[in-house]
């Protein structure tokens, strides 16, 4: 803050991206997705992101008292960041996660950083989708029946957290993999966080790849990505038909001609083009091979030239699945459920198809540890299956019925919460530990 002047200047708050001001109150986004309010009992007015006091409030006060106002107004932000932040795409109320909250980022899947013994790293900045897919294992998106919270990490903690485990790890051949329950390119500030990650794994042969559903992309942000040095961007396109797209989006406003421009934008770039897609059986069946066809073309007219570090060769053009149902996610009524091996023999079936054309297409990448995945040193669980621990209780949960706790460095999800958040929130309570594979830890209150 500058104390010399009689205003509060904005632009000097790199989480503040925007400030509206209507009668008194006082809008403020916070790295683009988020906003909270405060009500100003003075009279203000906003001009070039600078929020000044009336002249006949000046007038009056002697000049240190503008500076105790001054001070008040940063506090009453501050406070309302941390208490009151609403995530502008899902409604949700959203935790502002910074190193100074000494919230562990290893131990929950909804954000911060997850190891499963691979050279790997998932980093999760935030959660919270801007489209609502309608079989989402995560159930994201504002149209979600069962979230209801969010969570931002700082940048710089993220990093910093982030670092120690690729030291833990080793700095060798790591990739830092952006992906989440929600849509990672909606982090701000993104291609600062790609850059710092990059920054790392660049000095061993690592690289950043990152997941996308394609609706925040820009040429900008592609530009400004590829220059930050991301590798791979696995954007996800799951029909190329303009109704079947929108509706598997679960978005009104969801444009697929905008996601195969960008799908282009992205293959004439230095980032490699992962284009992924999910069979969801009797549901978008054709679509689905459109979607591989719009792909082959895209290779055919522009054929892949970047080499992968980790691997030393050239990244594969698809990353196809098969929809599953998960406990917590969303599920299309009409979806049928395939055995694995007819979703494979169908690929079979495909690539003989472009075979009989003289291409060569591998759609079943399992085959071909096609982006160098193997097995590494993996973070030690400080806990022990049924192990009881003494939890001190940080957050409300992500789902009704649950809440974060911490111990030994890690965040835990309690389960099977029966009171609310507020009657547990700074309190110490014995948790009975019943998960702990890759570091997720979950336990149940005892
Ligand atoms: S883009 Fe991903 S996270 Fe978002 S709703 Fe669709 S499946 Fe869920």
């Amino acid at each position: 803050m500058d104390i010399n002047n009689d205003f509060i200047d904005f632009n000097n708050f790199k989480m503040i991206t925007d400030v509206k001001q209507y009668k008194n109150k006082l809008v403020i986004e916070i790295n683009k997705n988020y906003e909270t309010a405060v009500i100003l009992d003075y009279d203000t007015y906003l001009e070039d992101n600078k929020l000044f006091f009336s002249h006949d409030l000046l007038k009056n006060i002697h000049k240190k008292r503008i500076e105790s106002l001054k001070s008040g107004i940063l506090n009453l932000i501050s406070i309302n960041v941390s208490q009151n932040l609403v995530n502008k795409y899902t409604n949700r109320k959203t935790y502002y996660i910074s190193g100074s909250s000494q919230i562990p980022l290893i131990g929950h899947t909804a954000f911060g950083l997850i190891d499963r013994g691979t050279n790997i790293i998932q980093v999760r900045g935030l959660s919270g989708c801007n489209i609502n897919c309608p079989f989402c294992s995560v159930d994201e998106g504002k149209h979600s029946k069962t979230r209801k919270n969010d969570y931002y990490v700082d940048m710089d903690y993220l990093v910093e957290e982030y670092k120690k485990i690729v030291e833990f790890k080793g700095n060798k051949r790591i990739e830092a993999h952006l992906d989440g329950q929600g849509e990672p390119s909606l982090y701000y500030p993104l291609p600062e966080l790609i850059q710092n990650l990059n920054e790392i794994n660049k000095k061993g042969d690592g690289l950043v790849s990152m997941q996308s559903n394609g609706v925040n992309l820009s040429y900008k942000l592609i530009d400004e990505l590829e220059e930050a040095g991301l590798h791979r961007i696995n954007l996800s396109i799951n029909a190329i038909d303009e109704i079947k797209s929108r509706m598997l989006s679960g978005s009104k406003t969801y444009d697929i001609n905008k996601i195969l421009d960008i799908a282009e934008y992205i293959k004439n770039s230095k980032i490699h083009l992962l284009v992924t897609s999910l069979l969801l059986p009797n549901i978008n069946d054709e679509e689905f091979k459109k979607v591989i066809d719009f792909a082959v073309e895209l290779e055919q007219k522009n054929p892949q030239n970047i080499i992968n570090p980790i691997t030393k060769k050239k990244n594969p053009i698809l990353g196809v699945q098969m929809c599953l149902s998960y406990k917590f996610g969303r599920k299309i009524k009409k979806m049928k459920s395939w055995k694995l091996n007819a979703f494979y023999e169908l690929l079979r079936e495909y690539e003989q198809e472009y075979k009989n054309k003289g291409i060569t297409v591998n759609l079943d990448l399992s085959k071909f540890k096609a982006f160098g995945t193997h097995k590494r040193k993996k973070l030690p669980s400080p806990f022990k299956l049924n192990e009881v621990v003494k939890t001190k209780v940080v957050l409300d949960g992500r789902v009704t019925g649950e809440v974060m706790g911490v111990a030994k460095n890690r965040i835990i999800q309690i389960i099977n919460i029966n009171k609310n958040y507020q009657k547990l929130e700074g309190k110490t309570v014995n948790v009975k530990i019943n998960r702990v594979q890759d570091n997720i830890i979950v336990g149940q209150k005892i």
